[in-house]
């Protein structure tokens, strides 16, 4: 075994900077630092270049230029996308929003501040397979709501969102139809015209872009509520010099991310089905999610009688950085919301483990991570009393 191993698989929480976006950035840092708003060559030259980076990014997901806006990452798209629709709302008198109980908190907090303005919120159930039905959806439309918000694919488990579905039903019933696709965009293939999509956020760092830069597609006609007030930047929507290295580095990284796209799926599914594979031969252990209508880098565990926590930690020593759905040290007990909307009860909730695998991983790497979750797992459970007490029969297995 080759102990000096170091895989990084925790691509959901942040992707390393992709070479072309690091050189993108560093040029527009050293070259290009005029002021877009500036009149003269400098500034009007980092004005072109943003420009086309708007097209760029656009492309991708095959919406206009003007339809993009550029934010600090996936948290400010998400808040200014509901602020947006709800103020939409207000002014038609609809005061009722739809979403899922695992949305990310960018959301779910947004989503409780409207709570407390006078909106209502429904949050949907995902199910066992951790997948929306479209028909629940449509169920939850009443007469006033102004917004459905749905994640094109969730960032814990990686299951994909009937979005197509979804936004068809949305435009049929005229009410506007925003998905947080942080974890899709560069991921999956998207077309936000033929998905009936009014609105997506997006987040540089999680396709091999910088972090802190990101970008809200907002569809013509859907008025967009300044978060930020200022200048005229971002067409009056967003007050404040534009991160002109980040948004470059952000449309280089997507450009390369839609370019290998397929050929990187294909690799990482091929890989991701070998870890599943692996994995489920641990004794009462589960997958989380889906198994195919999955993200193609996303592997998400539960283990029973262990911490997730602790499982993280041996990882870590041994070359592996992994995520937990546990939280303990957040200063909070309770395990991943999302575990807890799919189903997970809380003891096997708290053994979680997510392994986001990058495009580059190799057989060899996904062969080392079995053998070495194993390991752990045995070992950690060597010395559980939950385990002691699950295998002498006191407590009953779940899985
Ligand atoms: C990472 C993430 C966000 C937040 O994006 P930031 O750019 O880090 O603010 C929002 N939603 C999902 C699904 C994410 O994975």
């Amino acid at each position: 075994m080759n102990t000096s191993m170091k895989i990084y698989a925790d691509n959901a929480a942040t992707t390393k900077m992709s070479e072309a976006s690091v050189r993108t950035m560093l040029y527009y840092m050293e070259n290009q630092y005029g002021n877009p708003s500036s009149l003269y060559t400098i500034g009007q030259e980092a004005k072109e270049a943003l420009e086309q980076a708007r097209a760029d990014v656009a492309a991708v997901i095959n919406a206009d230029p003007r339809e993009i806006l550029f934010t600090s990452g996936g948290s400010e798209a998400d808040n200014q996308a509901l602020l947006s629709a709800a103020e939409i709302g207000r002014k038609n008198g609809k005061m009722h929003i739809i979403s899922t109980a695992f949305e990310h908190h960018a959301i779910l907090h947004s989503l409780k501040r409207l709570e407390k303005q006078g909106f209502e919120v429904t949050l949907l159930p995902v199910h066992e397979d951790g997948i929306v039905i479209p028909s629940e959806v449509e169920a939850a439309i009443r007469e006033d709501t102004c917004l459905v918000t749905v994640m094109y694919a969730n960032n814990e488990i990686g299951t994909i969102q009937p979005v197509r579905e979804i936004g068809a039903i949305c435009r049929a019933h005229n009410v506007i139809f925003h998905t947080d696709a942080v974890q899709a965009v560069g991921h999956l293939p998207i077309d936000v015209k033929e998905e009936n999509i009014d609105m997506l956020s997006a987040s540089a760092h999680k396709f091999h872009g910088p972090k802190g830069v990101g970008f809200l597609y907002a569809r013509k006609g859907v008025l967009l509520t300044n978060l930020i007030e200022g200048g005229a930047q971002e067409r009056g929507k967003r007050g404040g010099t534009e991160n002109v290295p980040g948004i470059m580095a952000m449309a280089a990284a997507l450009k390369e991310s839609a370019a290998n796209m397929d050929r990187d799926a294909a690799h990482q599914k091929e890989l991701r089905d070998r870890l599943i594979r692996g994995l489920s031969a641990i004794p009462h252990s589960a997958l989380n999610g889906d198994a195919q209508q999955r993200l193609p880098g996303n592997v998400n565990f539960c283990f029973e009688g262990i911490e997730g926590e602790s499982l993280l930690l041996l990882l870590d020593d041994r070359g592996i950085s992994a995520s937990s759905g546990s939280a303990c040290t957040s200063g909070s007990l309770d395990p991943s919301h999302v575990l807890l909307a799919i189903g997970r009860v809380h003891d096997v909730a708290h053994g979680s483990l997510r392994l986001t695998i990058g495009e580059d991983i190799t057989e060899e790497e996904v062969d080392y991570m079995i053998e070495n979750i194993k390991d752990v797992v045995t070992y950690l459970r060597g010395f559980s009393p939950v385990w002691r007490d699950l295998e002498s029969g006191k407590t009953p297995h779940i899985l």
